[in-house]
Order: C-alpha cells, then sequence, then structure tokens
C-alpha cells in the first residue's frame, strides 16, 4: 500500500511501526458553531482512510480531539452572553450528531482538551525544564522555535523564511517572533486553570501534541488535518513532542485538500459556506460521501449543488441496476449464453481488482468508485441484451461487488424497492381465479392476464387491469427481460 507522505512530498510504501496495526490522529474541530462540507470533508478522507485500513486487515486506533476551550469559543460565548462551556458543549454534541448523520465512523478515542489540562501543564513543565521553552512575564509560557534544528520538517519551511512573516505581528513577550505559546495567561472572564505560571488556558498545539502521546504513544504511524493545517498547527505539534519525549512524532503525515466554492476555499471567515447540517437536511448522507469520493483526497475538490443532484442521480442508477440484476437472476430462464456470462463475471473480478489497486494507491477512491460505474454500464448492457435469458451465478456476482465495494466506502446505497402488497393476491383472484398465497405468482398471473388481453385486442380488459393495479399504487413496467410489477 502506498501512501503520500506531506512531510517527503513523496509516495512511501505504508509500513506500520507495529505489525498489523496502525495507531492514528486526525485534529478534531474546534467547537463553537456547525462544522461547514470543507471541515467534513477532511473528516470524511480520514474515515475512508481508516475504513480501507481496516477492510486490508489492520487493528487501527484512531484518536481524534475536540478542542472545547479556544478564543473563538469565547468570543461567541460573549457574543450570546453564554459561557464558553455551555457553547462547547452545545456544539461537541451537534458534531458527534453530524458525523453520524454522514456515517463517519465514531473515533477510538475522543479526548476534549479541558480534560486534559494536567498532561499538558506536564509536557510544557517538561519542555521549560530541558530549555525549549519559557515563561514570560506576562504569563504566558512560549516554545522557543530556535531550540528545536529540525523545526519547519514536517511543512517544508525554513526558519530563515518564516522570520519575514513573522516580524509583523511581533510581540514584546517572545524572545523570538517565531516563538508560539504554549500557554497563555488568562484575560478577565475567560475559562483558565491554574498552573505552575498563573490561571490560564492551553496553547491549541499543545492540546495534540499531549494527547497524541498520552492515547496513542510517539510515534504514531499516521497524523492527518487539512492542508491549512500543515503550518504551523503541525509544525508546531511535532516541534513540542520531540523536543519532550526525544521520539518521533509521527512516520506519515497527511494532508487533505481543500473543498472549495467558485474556486475558493470554503471557510467561515469567507461567509461562502454550508453546513453540514443543512446539506444533510436536503441530501443523503450517500450522495455528499460519493461527491466527495470522486475526488482524489489531496486535490481541490469544487462543490456545487449541481455535482451533488448529479451524485444522487449516479446512486440511483447503481440501485437500479443492482435491483434489475436481482430481478433477473430470480427470473432467470435457465437459458443463459455461458460466454457472456462469463464475460460479465470476468468485468466484476476485474472492477473489484481495479477498486483494489486504486485504493492501494493513496487511497485514490476517485480511481475506485470509476471501476463500479464501468461495471453498472457493463451490467446493464449484459441485461438489456440478454433480455430474459441472464445468468443467475453472473447477476449475483455483479451485484454482490457493487453491494461490497460500496459498503467499504461507507457509501450506503438505497435499499431495493420494497416487496409487492399483498393485495396483489385479491387482483389475481378477480382476474383469473388465482388461489395461491405467493404474491410473486400472482403478479406473474396478473401479468399473463394483462398479455392475454392485448394480444386479444382487448384493451377495455388491458386498461382495467392497469387501473386496479394503479389503485395500488403499482405500475407495469415492460423491458427487454419481460414485463415486471413494480411500486409507482
Ligand atoms: P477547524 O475547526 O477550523 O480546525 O477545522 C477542522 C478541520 O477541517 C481541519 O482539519 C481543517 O484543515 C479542515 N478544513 C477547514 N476548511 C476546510 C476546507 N475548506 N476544505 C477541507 N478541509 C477544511
Ligand atoms: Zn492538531
Amino acid at each position: 500500500m502506498l501512501i503520500y507522505n506531506s512531510q517527503t512530498h513523496k509516495k512511501e510504501e505504508f509500513q506500520p511501526i507495529e505489525e498489523g496495526k496502525v495507531r492514528m490522529y486526525v485534529c478534531g474541530p474546534t467547537v463553537y458553531d456547525q462544522i461547514h462540507i470543507g471541515n467534513a470533508r477532511t473528516f470524511l478522507s480520514f474515515d475512508v482512510i481508516r475504513r480501507w485500513l481496516i477492510a486490508c486487515g489492520y487493528e487501527v486506533t484512531f484518536a481524534q480531539n475536540l478542542t472545547d476551550v479556544d478564543d473563538k469559543i469565547i468570543n461567541r460565548a460573549n457574543e450570546q452572553g453564554r459561557t464558553a462551556e455551555e457553547v462547547a458543549a452545545e456544539f461537541s454534541a451537534a458534531f458527534i450528531e453530524q458525523m453520524r448523520r454522514f456515517n463517519i465512523m465514531d473515533p477510538d478515542i475522543r479526548p476534549r482538551a479541558t480534560k486534559e489540562i494536567g498532561p499538558m501543564i506536564g509536557m510544557i513543565k517538561s519542555l521549560i525544564e530541558q530549555g525549549h521553552a519559557y515563561a514570560a512575564d506576562n504569563g504566558d509560557v512560549y516554545f522557543s522555535v530556535r531550540s528545536d534544528p529540525a523545526y519547519g520538517e514536517v511543512s517544508g519551511r525554513k526558519v530563515d523564511d518564516l522570520m519575514v512573516g513573522a516580524r509583523i505581528e511581533e510581540n514584546e513577550d517572545k524572545r523570538d517572533p517565531l516563538d508560539f505559546a504554549l500557554w497563555k495567561a488568562a484575560k478577565p472572564g475567560e475559562p483558565s486553570w491554574p498552573s505552575p505560571w498563573g490561571q490560564g488556558r492551553p496553547g491549541w498545539h499543545t492540546e495534540c501534541a499531549a494527547m497524541v502521546h498520552r492515547y496513542l504513544g510517539t510515534p504514531i504511524d499516521i497524523h492527518g488535518g487539512g492542508s491549512d493545517l500543515a503550518f504551523p498547527h503541525h509544525e508546531n505539534e511535532c516541534a513540542q513532542a520531540t523536543c519532550c519525549w526525544h521520539q518521533g512524532f509521527a512516520n506519515t503525515w497527511m494532508h487533505t485538500g481543500m473543498l472549495l466554492v467558485d474556486g475558493e476555499k470554503m471557510s467561515k471567515s469567507l461567509g461562502n459556506f454550508f453546513t453540514l447540517k443543512e446539506v444533510l437536511d436536503q441530501h443523503s448522507a450517500a450522495a455528499l460521501r460519493l461527491l466527495m469520493l470522486q475526488t482524489h483526497y489531496r486535490s481541490p475538490l469544487d462543490f456545487s449543488w449541481e455535482r451533488l443532484e448529479g451524485a444522487e442521480n449516479s446512486l440511483e442508477r447503481i440501485a437500479t441496476c443492482m435491483e434489475n440484476l436481482v430481478w433477473a437472476a430470480k427470473h432467470a430462464s435457465g437459458k443463459a449464453d455461458a460466454e457472456r456470462a462469463a464475460a460479465l463475471i470476468a468485468a466484476a473480478e476485474h472492477a473489484a481488482a481495479e477498486f483494489e489497486a486504486a485504493m492501494n494507491d493513496d487511497f485514490n477512491t476517485a480511481g475506485a468508485v470509476a471501476a463500479y460505474f464501468q461495471l453498472v454500464t457493463e451490467a446493464n448492457t449484459y441485461l438489456d441484451e440478454v433480455g430474459g435469458d441472464a445468468d443467475e451465478e453472473a447477476c449475483y456476482a455483479c451485484s454482490a461487488g457493487i453491494a461490497g465495494a460500496f459498503a467499504v466506502l461507507g457509501v450506503e446505497l438505497r435499499e431495493p424497492k420494497e416487496e409487492l402488497p399483498v393485495g396483489l393476491l385479491g387482483v389475481a383472484a378477480g382476474l383469473v381465479g388465482y388461489t395461491g398465497d405467493s404474491v410473486d405468482e400472482a403478479a406473474e398471473a396478473v401479468l399473463a392476464a394483462r398479455a392475454e388481453a392485448r394480444a386479444a385486442k382487448d384493451w377495455g380488459r388491458a386498461d382495467a387491469i392497469r387501473d386496479q393495479l394503479r389503485d395500488m399504487g403499482l405500475v407495469v413496467e415492460d423491458t427487454a427481460a419481460g414485463s415486471r410489477i413494480k411500486r409507482a
């Protein structure tokens, strides 16, 4: 399995630290509002990565934090006249609810920053003792960037180049403008905790480093987040962790591409966002997942409602194909053409192989999905050509393959349209004196009566049959494989 490591800018053969096990961490949201679908794209990418690793037999431990203390939460609380705790509790619950609606697996471990203050203080103390951090007079604690010779390696930056941008926000409490806060002294009215440096709260970068170490142990196999987190967030997490514990931090860094609207990054500050909740109120989770998975996770993804509508249509096409395959298998005449059946089975095997190869090539979900779109096209052609003489095994091989592939991606296909209603027994009894109790048989009897009426040009009877079915919400569909009764 190849995974693109954004630190080395190369696809690398994935080698877990511990045989058969994967430890991964993905930075979670700051809980001050509903998340938008850009955030959701990043979480979906790692959900599918995790699902594929599990499908490949790895025992995956997945941790994701909730940043439940932060300037954004405090500002929101002040705007709304609530406490920061209330805001964080509301949007932590909302985040979890929407993630589940989006069919994202719960993390194995979901630490919250406010519950991890002790380990964070311990880490900061150790960094001060080792000469990598210092407490300023104002009660802040800063990490000394120049004390870490490896600083910049995660995001590919040189410390001297960073100086240019850093000067703008020079701060007299820092010894060097590049230094960043590990601990922030409390301002009046803010949530705070006691520490050796006075009341305060941890910095965001400190949170993830401490949690990775506490819950997964460093180094971990995979550390992920959106590409906008590579610098400074991941750089700073890594600097603290490696200077504190003198072990590697993450073997593979994975960064997702941004979701765009009209070519611009979707973000709260630009106001060009749709929340995950509002999108899922209007569309299926499966369609939004499919739309996102049709672009590779590292590429930018342009969102539009038209594309989402297109994904809904694709899903319907897939589900209808599966329905037709199952129907054709159930009604197979037993006179199938062996060569054609073998070709369809070969196509199903080819799709499975392509799917696996694409997923093993840095989680190329776009290629994986395309392989099954191709199979759907081939299956539809097969069904059109063979009419009522489909091969049962080939049909089931195709439908099972399609179902399995989308299940691995967490894209739930709709259930086949419900069974026909028992009311058909009465219709068949009235029309042809059918006395059995099989709805399928009754449907066949009704169709036979209709065919007879049409053959005899008895249009009055044919229309009467159609009307009786319509009263039950049913229609007759005439296809190459024969006629069938289905729900309208
Ligand atoms: P935040 O709550 O802002 O830290 O964001 C949570 C996650 O969403 C981070 O991994 C971000 O990198 C990611 N993210 C933010 N905006 C976008 C976007 N437009 N497209 C993809 N991922 C994003
Ligand atoms: Zn983080």
